[in-house]
Formats: structure tokens, C-alpha cells, sequence
């Protein structure tokens, strides 16, 4: 059997009761970094063999798969937030359904539904583009395709391309695409920055160091296109 178990991207008491209850009751932890786990689990008080499970090398999704199909129960960690999001984990879970294991995904933290909830942009649909290739031609080609949907874009990113995704995000689509960044989510400084492409990428520019981990939300521009996407599904 393999769990999905999200774990905290920043605050160690968001953790769910039933994450923990699985991680003690697994035979194994498969996760990203064994020592960032391990500092986890023993916050917690659990003692279990940690096993590095790397989803480039096959000899590794190989062995986590034999593990499984051996009886074991297996609970799958990323280093934050929900595994397989803009994280390690699809391809062993793919293996697995192939091989007829149970798989089981519990819910609990990731940072875009984090970031988008606190947004105040929307309650229906957006686009989320995790992180975007480092060539800016591709990056921008994205970005265009997805804004055209009509949809809210969200998009990861580290502190040191933040400032540049901004300016790619305004030159793309415009320097007044109104974004929201959220930072440092449920850390102690967390932060929300409104504002444009152009003002918060004018903003960030001007601090010596930007630093913390960022999600992007491109918003639409005020409308009336934009009450239409938030409208109760008419079916339900
Ligand atoms: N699997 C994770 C999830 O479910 O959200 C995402 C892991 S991805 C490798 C890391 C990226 O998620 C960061 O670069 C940042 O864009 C975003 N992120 C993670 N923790 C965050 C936080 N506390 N505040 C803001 N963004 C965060």
C-alpha cells in the first residue's frame, strides 16, 4: 500500500493528525531528503527507516516499487507540501497503479491551494503552471498560452528568478497584469504583496536581497469577464 502524505511548507503544527498517524504506522518513509525528513519525523517522535527515493534514477523508483509489491506499506514524503506537486512522486505512483497497488492520497498542505485561498482572486478556475523552464522565450510562450485561457496563472518560484519572472510576466502580457505574491507562507513572515507586474517587480528590485519562497498569481484584469469566472457552477 502507498500513501500520499503531504507535510508542512513552513509551519511544523500544520501537519494532520492522520499524515502522522501514517507515517507511524508505515514499514517505510520514501522521501525527497532523508536528514529533512528525519528532522521531521522526530519533531513528531517517530522513529521509522527513512529510504531516499530519487524519480530520476530508475534503479530507485525500481526499488521503492519492489517494496511495495513485497507487502510493505510505504508513506511518500516530499520535502514540503503534497508530494507530486511541482514535486518528486508521480512516477512511482503511476508504477504502482500499474502494478495493481493500493495507493492512497492524503490531503493536507501545498502552497497553491495555500496561496490561491489567500488571494481573494478567485473560487473556480485557474491554471497552474508549477515552475516554469528557465529559458525565458519558453517561459513567456507559457505564460501567454495559459493568461489566454481566461484563468488565474500560478506559478512557483524561487527568490533569486523572482524579480525576472515579474519582468517576464510584463513584458509578456503587460507591465499593469495585476499579480499577487504570496511569501513565505504560513512562516513567520509571511507576506502578501498586491500590485502589478511592473510595481512589484520595481518593488523587489529595490531590496538588497529578496529572499523566502514565493507563488505568483496572475490575475485577470477588473471586468466584467471576470464575476462571469466566479459564478456558482450553474449545474450544481
Ligand atoms: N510540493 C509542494 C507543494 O505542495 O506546494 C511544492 C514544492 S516546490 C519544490 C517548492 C515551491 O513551492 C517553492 O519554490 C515555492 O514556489 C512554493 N512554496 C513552498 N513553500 C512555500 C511557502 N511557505 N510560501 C510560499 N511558497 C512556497
Amino acid at each position: 500500500m502507498l500513501y500520499i502524505v503531504p507535510t508542512p511548507i513552513g509551519n511544523l503544527q500544520d501537519i494532520t493528525l492522520r499524515a502522522l498517524e501514517t507515517l507511524k504506522a508505515a514499514d517505510a518513509v520514501l522521501c525527497e531528503d532523508t536528514r529533512r525528513t528525519q528532522i521531521l519525523l522526530s519533531h513528531f517522535g517517530i522513529s521509522k527507516p527513512a529510504f531516499r527515493y530519487n524519480e530520476n534514477d530508475p534503479h530507485s523508483v525500481a526499488r521503492c516499487l519492489e517494496a511495495l509489491k513485497s507487502g510493505k506499506t510505504c508513506a511518500l514524503v516530499s520535502d514540503c507540501g503534497t508530494p507530486c506537486i511541482s514535486d518528486p512522486g508521480w512516477k512511482l505512483v503511476k508504477e504502482a497503479v500499474a502494478a495493481g497497488i493500493k495507493v492512497s492520497s492524503l490531503p493536507g498542505p501545498s502552497a497553491v491551494a495555500c496561496a490561491l485561498a489567500g488571494a481573494g482572486i478567485t473560487g473556480g478556475a485557474f491554471t497552474f503552471l508549477g515552475f516554469l523552464p528557465r529559458k525565458p522565450g519558453k517561459a513567456a510562450k507559457l505564460i501567454a498560452a495559459a493568461y489566454a485561457l481566461d484563468h488565474p496563472v500560478v506559478i512557483y518560484e524561487s527568490p533569486y528568478r523572482v524579480v525576472k519572472m515579474l519582468e517576464l510576466i510584463a513584458k509578456t502580457l503587460g507591465e499593469n497584469t495585476p499579480v499577487v505574491l504570496a511569501r513565505e507562507l504560513s512562516k513567520v513572515y509571511e507576506e502578501w504583496l498586491r500590485g502589478t507586474a511592473g510595481s512589484l517587480a520595481a518593488e523587489l528590485a529595490k531590496k538588497s536581497k529578496v529572499q523566502g519562497e514565493f507563488v505568483l498569481i496572475i490575475d485577470r484584469p477588473a471586468g466584467p469577464e471576470r464575476e462571469e469566472n466566479n459564478a456558482p457552477d450553474p449545474y450544481f
